[in-house]
């Protein structure tokens, strides 16, 4: 099959917001009055994201999910994609597998496929997304204040005690592990969350890395710091059966991957936020607030600050 076969088969969908999609040099697209161009671009490497025999259907899923995950937390309506991908062979079957998560997902969300560039080398998966916000109202990291609340969506560390389970540190029961493996391979993106806190909060990330890491993100931009409650973070009863050992706490805390929004909004906004989690039927949770200062303290039932190396987190690293 050749290259054009390929893009023509596994590539090419009508894309109606477009002006021109997939076949010429460039796509056109004309972005709504008002609006600004919100553009984020997240690679997939084989071996490093994922196991070179991952699914393909999932993999299809995952590589546009985690692009709409940083739509979300800009705040973002999803629109249009593009995908440079890089294979080692025309494999038709995974080809088919592949587009098929891909498109299911784009589907779901109103996005469409607008160009791309397909080479052959070891399998790379790199998705651009292109998204339209208001700019007065986009999510941006640089905006917790002191005095904010802080929240997270969902519930925290199941990918990463998923891929623990895939590596051998642990072993689930199928049907705890299955749990967990949804988080990991099939993340849904917040984007609904993000479309909803415009105008409510000023400012959220998407956690890919980890909680405390991701949110160490938004306290340098801001130039403040956070107490997190430890008890307070939201976990799945799998999740919450490992959290007095230090795999558990690490997943929770540093554990990659969740894909779940973390923002911050003025106290004055916390039943609203609750009415949004009903509203979404998603969990939204309050774990801390920003507090003058930097970095990060967590704090534990008696709110003294956890001590990491005595619960063996930095071990783990
Ligand atoms: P060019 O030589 O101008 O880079 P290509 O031959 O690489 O064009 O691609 C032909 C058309 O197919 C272009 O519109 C390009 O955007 C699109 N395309 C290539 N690969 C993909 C892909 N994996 N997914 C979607 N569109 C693709
Ligand atoms: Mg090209």
């Amino acid at each position: 099959m050749s290259e054009f076969d390929l893009i023509k088969r596994y590539f090419t969908r009508a894309a109606p917001s477009a002006l021109l999609g997939v076949g010429d040099d460039c796509a056109l697209l004309q972005v709504k009055p008002g609006a600004v161009l919100a553009v984020s671009s997240d690679m997939l490497v084989s071996g490093t994201h994922f196991f070179p025999d991952a699914d393909p259907y999932l993999l299809g899923h995952k590589t546009l999910a985690v692009n709409l995950s940083d739509l979300a937390a800009m705040g973002a309506v999803p629109r249009w994609a593009t995908l440079a991908i890089s294979l080692p062979n025309a494999d038709e079957a995974w080809l088919a597998r592949f587009s098929a998560g891909f498109f299911a997902l784009a589907s779901q969300f109103g996005v469409d496929l607008v160009g791309g560039d397909t080479t052959r080398g070891p399998l790379n998966l790199c998705v651009t997304i292109f998204g339209e916000v208001d700019a007065a109202h986009a999510l941006h990291r640089s905006s917790a204040k002191v005095g904010d609340e802080i929240w997270v969506s969902g519930r925290l560390g199941d990918a990463a005690l998923a891929l623990a389970h895939l590596q051998g540190e642990i072993n689930l029961s199928d049907e705890h592990y299955a749990v967990c493996a949804q988080a990991l391979h099939q993340p849904e993106p917040r984007v609904a969350l993000g479309l909803a806190l415009s105008g409510i909060s000023r400012c959220a990330i998407d956690i890919s890395d980890g909680l405390l890491s991701d949110l160490a993100h938004i306290l340098d931009a801001s130039g403040v710091g956070a107490n997190i409650d430890f008890s307070a973070l939201p976990v799945t009863p799998v999740l919450a059966m490992y959290l007095n050992t230090p795999l558990g706490r690490r997943c929770l805390l540093s554990g990659g991957d969740d894909y779940e929004l973390c923002f911050t909004v003025n106290e004055h906004q916390h039943e609203t936020i609750k009415a949004i989690s009903v509203q979404l039927s998603l969990p939204l949770t309050c774990v801390g607030r920003i507090v003058a200062g930097q970095g990060c303290v967590v704090l534990d039932g008696n709110n003294l600050p956890i001590n990491f190396e005595t619960i063996g987190y930095d071990h783990f690293r």
